[in-house]
């Protein structure tokens, strides 16, 4: 058993924004010399979130709009008096800090239509995403 850890950091452009990292968890886990296990991805904000979908524009727009809908970005929140990201907390709240993928003969078992995303939902900003590999 052995593990790897990669960290990737990424400079996102806009206050809420799906970014496509599939490629450079791909090449964390080209890095790491473990050909079966798990790879985990986990997100150190509060306030983004990870989710695996397809890299389709409009369905993009459209989770963009669901997560307005369901968490309106001009609602009364108390977390607002003191920090004004009270949506992006509860955003990520509804979402998921971190994925697991299996790892078989050295690659991510993704579906053809998977893509892994990093969510954007205080940006623009500096963030860090951690990638652990546990296999051998
Ligand atoms: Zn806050």
């Amino acid at each position: 058993m052995k593990t790897y850890t990669a960290n990737i950091k990424l400079a996102t452009n806009s206050r809420v924004e799906l970014v496509n990292i599939t490629q450079r968890v791909s090449e964390a886990l080209r890095g790491a010399g473990i050909k079966n296990g798990l790879l985990l991805v986990f997100t150190r904000h509060t306030t983004s979130a990870l989710t695996i979908n397809e890299d389709e524009h409009r369905l993009k727009r459209d989770l963009l709009e669901l997560l307005e809908k369901l968490v309106p970005s001009d609602a009364d929140y108390r977390h607002n008096e003191i920090d004004n990201n009270a949506d992006a907390h509860l955003r990520s709240s509804l979402m998921q800090p971190f994925l697991i993928i299996p790892v078989i003969n050295g690659s991510l078992q993704l579906g053809t239509w998977q893509s892994l995303f990093f969510v954007e939902l205080d940006g623009p900003r500096n963030r860090e995403v951690i990638v652990t590999i546990i296999g051998e």
